[in-house]
């Protein structure tokens, strides 16, 4: 039996801005995207039983239409009326709800997966219009690297790669529903918006510092008040020599920025010891995704 196997890499923002609130309701954002190299894996191959079964090594992940990996599979089900079963295997280990696109990143990983095992020909264009309808960061997620997200996520811009660097990822004990935070932002309290045009700018220059300088979120004005621990680990990696450190999307995952690997190494170990955190990873930015 063919299987295909996939990472699907998690995502950090390094900026994320958000400009007004739709009629609809929905929140038009200016983010910077950045791929980490932080994964989940994916096994899928076909089955002469119809039906989609998906197999997960967390049991409190829905495997039924309530999972995106199964609402991507359906999608292309569907629409190319394909006869044949799917069984798809999820190994998780990007931290769930918590602001690094894990299920995002499985879908659109899907899409991928399932255009090769099944011969679809969809173009990466052709994935990314299919992904929109499962989510706005999909799109994103089918190519990752290094991109401008506006409108609610869906209007993306490719950038240049970033500056080589180190990437500590903490996400404490707590879980934060994305609903919540966008439901109670307070865009006309914002004090302060993150510049960036001038964060594109500094990646355009390649210079690390100033973009970790420019780094700013303004969803932390949601979650670190119902969160204080989030301004805890920034804290504390800061003061371990991060050039700077944030909340990524709707948090409550915290990443801080190094030039040097040696000082990450020691911050990733003082901030296990500190016990402020769940699960600490100590990663690298990527580029494109390969696959598409
Ligand atoms: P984002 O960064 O896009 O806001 P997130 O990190 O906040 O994403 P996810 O990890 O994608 O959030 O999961 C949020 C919820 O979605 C979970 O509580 C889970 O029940 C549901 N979900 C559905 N499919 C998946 C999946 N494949 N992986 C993780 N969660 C999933």
């Amino acid at each position: 039996m063919k299987q295909i196997r996939l990472k699907a890499m998690a995502k950090i923002n390094l900026g994320l801005d958000v400009v007004r609130k739709r009629e609809d309701g929905y929140h038009e954002v200016r983010m910077i995207m950045q791929t980490v190299n932080l994964y989940d894996k994916l096994f899928i191959s076909a089955s002469p039983e119809p039906g989609i079964r998906l197999k997960t090594n967390l049991g409190f992940l829905p495997v039924n239409e309530d999972n995106l990996i199964y609402k991507a599979a359906k999608l292309l089900i569907d629409e190319f009326e394909i006869k044949d079963g799917v069984e798809i295997q999820l190994q998780k280990f990007i931290p769930v709800a918590a602001g690094m696109a894990g299920g995002s990143t499985d879908a659109a990983t899907t899409l991928i997966g399932m255009n090769k095992l099944f011969d679809l020909g969809l173009s990466r264009r052709q994935l990314m219009e299919r992904g929109v309808k499962l989510g706005a960061d999909v799109p994103y997620c089918v190519t990752g690297g290094t991109a401008l997200s506006e409108g609610i996520g869906e209007i993306l811009t490719r950038l240049p790669d970033v500056p080589r660097g180190y990437v500590l990822v903490a996400k404490p004990g707590v879980n934060v529903s994305t609903k919540f935070v966008y439901g109670n932002l307070k865009l006309d309290q914002i004090g302060k918006h993150p510049d960036i045009d001038a964060q594109m700018e500094a990646i355009r220059r390649q210079d690390f510092h100033e973009m970790a300088d420019l780094m700013g979120n303004v969803l932390e004005t949601v979650t670190i008040p119902a969160h204080p621990v989030i301004a805890q680990i920034k804290d504390l990696m800061i003061k371990e020599g991060a050039a700077n450190a944030m909340m990524s999307g709707s948090g409550p995952t915290v990443f801080g920025l190094y030039s040097n690997h040696r000082q990450a190494e020691a911050a990733c170990e003082c901030l296990r010891e500190s016990g402020l955190a769940k699960m600490v990873f100590l990663t690298t930015f990527i580029g494109q995704n390969p696959y598409v």
